[in-house]
């Protein structure tokens, strides 16, 4: 019997003002002898930083794309064969560093990611989510070796990824309660170390003391996420950061033309989920105010009509997650949920 655990885990974790010069000293204190580089970067809003990295690294072999397709991980993959890198530099957002979490996974070539948002906590996570042409799933891959934030490139990022990012990270509080829910009515056994950093890297945004996305707000956001990012490391799945806020979010991906950043439609339906839960959403509500995050599906374009369909699709989306939604008697029902909800949001305006 297995009385320890060996588990993959990145090797470097930093968050910098100088990328070029962190990410030169990474390669040289943490992969010592890995030369031939190949840089992965994004063909559109954040290429200028691919081509800033690829002035300062001179790799073997640079890939501009836009990621995130089952055919951009396979055009990788071929491009891996013919460069032969021992180590792939991926820049860019949840697109880019998905592509390069899959392809350096199936080819075992170790990878570091520099994230140019901090829109969802997979920057660490061995999950990545890649569209198969008829549907967009997240499929188990591996932790990167390495990942390094640069919080100027960070402030630089549309705001509402900035907002999608805290709610991602808020939504693992839903998310631990329906960990519970399964332990209790299903016996799914809860990893503590995992369940701890799940809630430390929420409490870590909605604890922050400084002014909503100031550097040091990037910077307490960036470590939430990279605490959510382990969490999901340690349990080997996406447990501890994803419960019914994000199978609604899944549904309202499938029924709505998928315009809202993942981050924004389950920091609201945490609200929803909470709230159905019976528990008390002012701390959630107070910090979503002070970022200026969307509190209800209307503020973000959707109807109470299709946030309650959503609702209904959530448990189908992913089969055998239990959570809230998969019990009857709950302290009220869907649509009671949903009036207290808007009830909350008017009363503490
Ligand atoms: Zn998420």
């Amino acid at each position: 019997m297995e009385i320890q655990r060996l588990i993959p885990f990145p090797i470097l974790f930093d968050i910098t003002d100088n990328l070029g010069e962190t990410l030169k000293k990474a390669l040289f204190d943490n992969f010592p002898g890995r030369e031939r580089l190949l840089l992965v970067s994004d063909n559109n809003g954040a290429k200028r930083y691919g081509e800033y990295l690829e002035k300062i690294l001179s790799p073997e072999g640079v890939l501009f794309m836009r990621g995130g397709t089952i055919s951009d991980v396979m055009h990788l993959e071929a491009t891996i064969k013919e460069k032969e890198p021992d180590m792939l530099i991926g820049i860019g957002g949840g697109r880019i560093l998905d592509t390069v979490k899959m392809a350096g996974f199936r080819t075992y070539v170790p990878f570091i990611l520099v994230p140019t948002s901090l829109s969802h906590d997979g920057i660490i996570s061995p999950v990545a989510v890649i569209d198969f042409g008829k549907e967009v799933k997240s499929v188990g891959a591996i932790a990167p070796n390495g990942v390094i934030v640069d919080i100027n490139i960070i402030k630089e990022a549309p705001s509402l990824l900035k907002l999608a990012g805290c709610g991602d990270l808020v939504s693992n509080l839903s998310a631990l309660e329906d960990w519970k829910l399964a332990s209790k009515y299903k016996g799914e056994k809860i990893d503590y170390f995992a369940y701890m950093l799940s809630k430390t890297g929420a409490k870590n945004i909605i604890l922050s003391e400084h002014e909503a996305f100031s550097e040091d707000f990037l910077k307490d956001l960036a470590e939430g996420l990279a605490a959510s990012g382990l969490s999901m490391i340690i349990a080997g799945n996406s447990r501890p950061a994803s419960g019914a806020e994000h199978l609604i979010s899944h549904a309202l991906d499938r029924i709505t033309d998928r315009k809202n950043p993942h981050g924004i439609q389950v920091g609201i339906a945490t609200i929803f989920t909470q709230t159905l839960r019976g528990k008390d959403t002012q701390k959630i509500i107070n910090f979503f105010k002070k970022i200026g995050f969307p509190l209800t599906p209307m503020d973000i374009g959707i109807d109470k009509k299709t946030f309650m369909e959503a609702v209904k699709l959530a448990p189908s989306t992913r089969k055998g997650r239990f959570t809230i939604l998969d019990i009857k008697n709950n302290p009220m029902n869907w649509e009671k949920a949903f009036e207290v909800y808007l009830k909350l949001e008017e009363r503490n305006t």
